[in-house]
């Protein structure tokens, strides 16, 4: 069978460029399922003429026809929801329902762009002076590019470009090339909806790709989502040639078990957020704390039995809970990790490897894993696996608790689990990272709020989303205007205006 290579998408229109590619497998299988062009740099050059192409035009459309092309795009999506999903898992190995929930909150952030006259409409005072009216308007930037992870390859893009986008900017995405195909199919659905060529452009790639984007003057922000030496990477130099940038790293997120827990409640709660999606996302609980011994043993003894009873298999077979990892050398690199942890002399609780799902040997499968009585001086606490395995620290306070949290280097999510209202209180308003939950184990912001880490989770000062990405799409302008009336005739004044 010969297989399809994925382009570009650049000025409405398909663009092959495929000088070099690089295969696209299916995680749960092991098999190849189709190529993608990695772009040149003349190719992504094209990409940014288009976007600059469309930006004057794109720029002076109304507010309220840019949101109802949003309008429109958010039917599309709606009604191609199970198409988008299943080329998600095809690509990625999440479960179908879980490639949904990820694909309805990006939707969510489209139903807010709808918003756009309101959130666009300014400042305005009147009479700050004699005849003198002042006001502050939000104009786009121009051409914004956004490079993204693999492990949401619909919802992080979709962070991005519909609030940039009715912001009045136009766009160069550079999805994963792990699992580009979801984002293309979306690119000819936004098309569809009525948007004009060249104010979405999706171009398919590696380094060349994200450098070029990061380097070329007509591009004038970036935000970027992926791991912290990469989003680094990207802050330092974008900043350098001269772009407003906003760069989401990597995490390791806490969960804390107070003693008052309901404790079946907050296993329950663990079991999704550390194992849902194979342990793949920025807001996955990787390290869960245990206030006394006692909540502790409980909480190990709760999660083993649960954990015998997951089922790991195809995201595309009914009642599975965890599809595979992403990639063979993704899954090598975590089953390294729990190899790591044991020699670290960390307690193997539950122990995934050596799973084998039948009929799916070459898939990339890792069973749950469980670790307790893990020191904070270990590489598998204070490095992000992003695969399936829960450590269990054991702590005797929530202060104990909140200094190692504030003592980690990502700062991204963390969660509380207590029944009593001071503790998290408390919480919250002193621990040191930007996504905080009370008995929530996965504590992402929905729409009409912004997201962001703390610490090294992310380089720069506006969160995605929300209304943060309403002053990081645009630059603010105040006029000062003043119609002196009745022949009025200026004084040379040499003190300053007041
Ligand atoms: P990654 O950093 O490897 O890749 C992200 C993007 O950067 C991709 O588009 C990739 O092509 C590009 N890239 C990779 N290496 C590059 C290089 N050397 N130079 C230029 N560009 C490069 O991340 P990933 O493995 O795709 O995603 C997983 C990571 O993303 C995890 O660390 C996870 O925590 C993080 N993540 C963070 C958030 C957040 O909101 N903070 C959300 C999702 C994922």
């Amino acid at each position: 069978m010969t297989l399809s290579t994925l382009g570009h998408f650049i000025n409405g229109t398909p663009v092959a460029d495929t000088a070099r590619t690089q295969p696209v497998y299916n995680p749960a299988t092991g098999q190849v399922v189709r190529n993608v062009a990695l772009a040149s740099r003349q190719t992504v050059e094209g990409a940014i003429a288009a976007a600059a192409a469309a930006f004057p035009a794109w720029r002076d459309t109304p507010p309220l026809k840019r949101a109802r092309i949003m309008f429109r795009f958010k039917e599309l999506l709606e009604q191609n929801a199970s198409r988008i999903s299943a080329l998600i898992t095809e690509e990625h190995g999440k479960v179908l329902d879980d490639a949904l929930g990820e694909f309805q909150r990006g939707v969510e952030v489209v139903e807010y762009a709808c918003g756009a006259p309101e959130f666009l409409k300014g400042e305005h005072a009147k009479n700050v002076g004699p005849a003198i009216d002042s006001w502050s308007e939000f104009q786009p930037l121009g051409v914004v590019a956004g490079i993204t992870p693999f492990n949401f390859p619909a919802m992080v893009p979709m962070w991005m470009y519909p609030m940039a986008i009715v912001c009045g900017n136009t766009f160069v995405l550079k999805p994963s090339e792990r699992d580009p195909s979801p984002q293309h199919l979306i690119a000819h659905l936004f098309k569809e909806a009525g948007l004009p060529d060249g104010v979405f452009n999706v171009v398919n790639g590696d380094k060349e790709a994200v450098d070029t984007l990061l380097t070329d003057p007509r591009v004038q922000a970036v935000s970027f989502v992926g791991s912290t030496p990469i989003a680094e990477y990207i802050y330092a130099t974008g900043t350098k040639h001269g772009k407003r940038i906003q760069a989401l790293g990597g995490a390791k997120n806490h969960a804390i078990v107070m003693p008052d827990a309901d404790i079946d409640n907050a296993v329950s709660a663990l079991m999704g957020a550390a194992y849902g999606s194979c342990g793949e996302r920025c807001m996955a609980i990787s390290v869960a704390v245990a206030v006394g011994d006692e909540v502790g043993d409980q909480l190990v003894a709760k999660l083993k039995e649960r954990l015998a009873s997951l089922k790991v298999g195809p995201g595309t077979a009914p009642g599975i809970d965890m599809g595979p990892l992403i990639s063979k050398p993704h899954f090598e690199k975590v089953r390294g990790y729990v190899d790591l942890g044991v020699e670290e002399g960390a307690d193997l609780v539950v122990d995934g490897r050596g799973l084998t799902v039948p009929g799916h040997e070459e898939g990339y499968f890792l069973g749950g894993c469980l670790f307790d009585k893990v020191q904070p001086s270990m590489r598998i606490y204070k490095e992000e696996i992003f695969g399936p395995v829960l450590c269990v620290l054991r702590v005797k306070s929530q202060e104990e608790a909140m200094a190692l949290i504030d003592a980690h280097e990502y700062g991204n999510g963390t969660c509380i689990f207590t029944r009593d209202g001071e503790a998290a209180r408390y919480f919250t308003d002193n621990i040191r990272v930007g996504m905080v939950g009370v008995n929530v184990a996965l504590p992402v912001p929905v729409a009409v709020h912004s997201f962001g880490g703390w610490k090294r989770s992310l380089f720069g000062d506006l969160y995605a989303y929300g209304p943060d990405s309403v002053r990081f799409y645009t630059r603010r302008k105040t006029i000062t205007q003043r119609w002196p009336s009745g022949g009025v005739r200026d004084k040379a004044q040499f003190a300053f205006p007041s």
